[in-house]
């Protein structure tokens, strides 16, 4: 980090932008005190505190900020950077342990979330929500149980055939990246974006020994961890030989498509990382990109769309999920009023700011209240879970689902549409013939 970079002309345009400031009014939890903290810290006027750390630890990487600062100070950035800077200065062994041993081992992933899995499974779930267990939770352990979708009976990884073959002629080979959350938490939507992308003329490769995307350790400062784990990626999806690297995850794309920038410095995988990273696409922007059929079937529904920050400013990718939804008939579509604010999610906000998310997340919620919709779609598990958290809370009857599980549906509703249409051909042509007779 170069401290010339941090010259803040102290505008104050990113204060308005910036969620954790506008929950908390406090110049330290804005982007401009952010900066202002590090450049101290780093110029040896202030302590490197844990205090000082706690204040990167609170930003939710929306990148709000990035967006908007007028001399390209990148305080989001910023944030993370320092969390690196704290690793360096006190290594802390758990993360070592946490994003090192346990979360890119698909495997032990696997065993740790089979608890939840059995909860579910098991009918304990409904018998907890039944007789009102749930509210003898601590308010944060019950609002944590919240977050959690309807639960896979199995992980998807295990479920998924290596190669999906394309429904009819093969146009596109693509390879699909499966993130950790979708595989255990979000199978179905996941299994839903391999039969759109099949029904479209892709034959689908996806490597089951692909790893987390790195994301949580370059949250946690340890992009070491991450940069080991874009190598194992990498050459995967090099050995797939696909034209195109798909998923239908936002945090996982926005970091695949930063691999390029992750190994920049490594003389033996820059080049490989970039030509890696330029065949990422979020699956929205990938079917947008390609002659998609429009599904025959509908879907009778008032939806809106939440942009995930890590798709819309990550990836610069908002119009393609909501032109997405409007291919769909019957879907009517409503703008969510401030759509692209953070929802406050970023990843694990709920456990170590719990307050501040909850807050950020009311915002949201209000906001989806006053659209009436019946569903709100967003192409992040992270915002999903604390979309369904946000429902559940303020009472909304609202369902949380990924763009394409809309999609998908439409599609499978198309042998009914045309069960119906047979039927109707059928029935009209033997009223003919009796009126003929
Ligand atoms: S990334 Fe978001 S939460 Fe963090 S400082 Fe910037 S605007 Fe605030
Ligand atoms: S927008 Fe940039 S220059 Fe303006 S106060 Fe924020 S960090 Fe400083």
């Amino acid at each position: 980090m170069r401290l010339d970079d941090l010259n803040c002309i102290r505008c104050g345009l990113c204060l308005a932008v910036c969620p954790t400031y506008r929950e908390i009014l406090s110049e330290t939890a804005s982007p401009r005190g952010r900066a202002a903290l590090a450049r101290k810290g780093l110029e040896g006027e202030l302590e490197l505190s844990p205090n000082l750390f706690e204040q990167m630890y609170a930003c939710f990487d929306c990148l709000a900020c990035n967006d908007i600062c007028p001399v390209g100070i990148r305080p989001a950035d910023l944030a993370v950077e320092m969390r690196a800077v704290q690793e360096q200065l006190r290594p802390a062994a758990w993360k070592k342990t946490l994003f090192g041993g346990l979360i890119p081992k698909p495997r032990r992933m696997e065993f740790a979330t089979l608890p939840l899995r059995l909860y579910e499974k098991l009918g304990l779930r409904r018998l907890v929500y039944a007789l009102g267990l749930r509210n003898l939770l601590p308010r944060q352990l019950r609002d944590m149980e919240s977050m959690l979708p309807h639960l896979p009976q199995r992980p998807l990884r295990q479920a998924l055939p290596e190669i999906t073959e394309a429904n009819g002629k093969t146009r596109y080979r693509v390879g699909f990246f499966l993130g950790c959350a979708q595989s255990l938490l979000f199978a179905e939507e996941s299994a839903a974006t391999l039969r759109v992308l099949a029904r479209n003329g892709c034959t689908v490769v996806t490597p089951k020994a692909t790893v987390c995307c790195g994301m949580p350790a370059l949250g946690y400062g340890r992009s070491d961890l991450a940069q080991e784990q874009a190598r194992h990626n990498i050459e995967l999806f090099e050995r797939a030989q696909v034209e195109v690297n798909v998923t239908d995850c936002a945090t996982c794309g926005s970091t695949l498509k930063d691999y390029g920038h992750l190994l920049a410095d490594d003389n033996k995988w820059a080049a490989r990382a970039a030509a890696f990273s330029s065949r990422v696409r979020d699956v929205s922007e990938f079917l947008m990109s390609i002659p998609l059929e429009k599904p025959q079937g509908r879907v009778e529904a008032r939806v809106t769309y939440h942009d995930p920050c890590h798709l819309r400013r990550g990836q610069g990718v908002w119009q393609q999920p909501r032109a997405l939804l409007q291919m769909i008939d019957g879907l009517e579509f409503v703008e969510l009023p401030e759509a692209d604010w953070c929802c406050g999610s970023a990843g694990s906000q709920l456990i170590t700011h719990y307050e501040t998310s909850l807050k950020v997340l009311k915002r949201k919620t209000d906001n989806l209240a006053s659209t009436q919709a019946d569903y709100i779609a967003s192409g992040c598990p992270g915002c999903q879970m604390q979309l369904n958290l946000g429902v559940r809370r303020q009472g909304l009857d609202v369902q949380v689902v990924h763009p394409i599980a809309l999609l998908d549906r439409a599609y499978r509703q198309e042998s009914e549409v045309s069960r119906l249409r047979r039927n109707q051909e059928i029935s009209h042509s033997t009223a003919k013939r009796k009126n003929d007779g």
